[in-house]
């Protein structure tokens, strides 16, 4: 008899620790999110770097600008990633984003197989700058 044990998802043990770069490249991100309202879109911004430092994306959202809703500053950031680098650097990459990503960039950066990602603030704490009847869905 096989026993069959699942890998994914892997063990949460919580929030790691983050180093200098992770608090360098996050603050990035999140002058992206003031250059995207700037600009007059929503306020996100987003860096991916690789383990020691190089920088390979940095971009914010333009969803208002363009007027594609895809634009979302995660999805600029990995189509700015993904011409740029082999699919072995996507492993070793992280992305930072001035917040907790939504659902359709959350898969996007489950299928592009990143390293790890920092965002700077969740979605409860987001919500909160908004009225309740903004985020009813019924
Ligand atoms: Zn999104």
């Amino acid at each position: 008899m096989h026993t069959f044990m699942a890998t994914h998802p892997p063990a949460f043990n919580g929030p790691a620790p983050l180093g200098e770069t992770d608090t360098r490249f996050l603050l990035q991100a999140i002058a992206w999110a003031c250059t995207a309202r700037a600009r007059g879109n929503h306020p996100f911004g987003a860096v991916i770097a690789e383990a020691d430092g190089t920088l390979l994306a940095e971009t914010h959202c333009t969803t208002t600008e363009s007027g594609g809703p895809t634009g979302h500053a995660e999805m600029n950031a990995l189509r700015q990633f993904s011409r740029k680098v082999s699919p072995e650097t996507h492993a070793h990459a992280t992305l930072y984003i001035s917040a907790e990503p939504c659902v359709m960039c959350s898969t996007a950066i489950f299928w592009r197989d990143l390293g790890r990602e920092v965002y700077g603030i969740d979605t409860p704490w987001l919500r909160s700058f908004y009225s309740p009847a903004s985020f009813d869905v019924t």
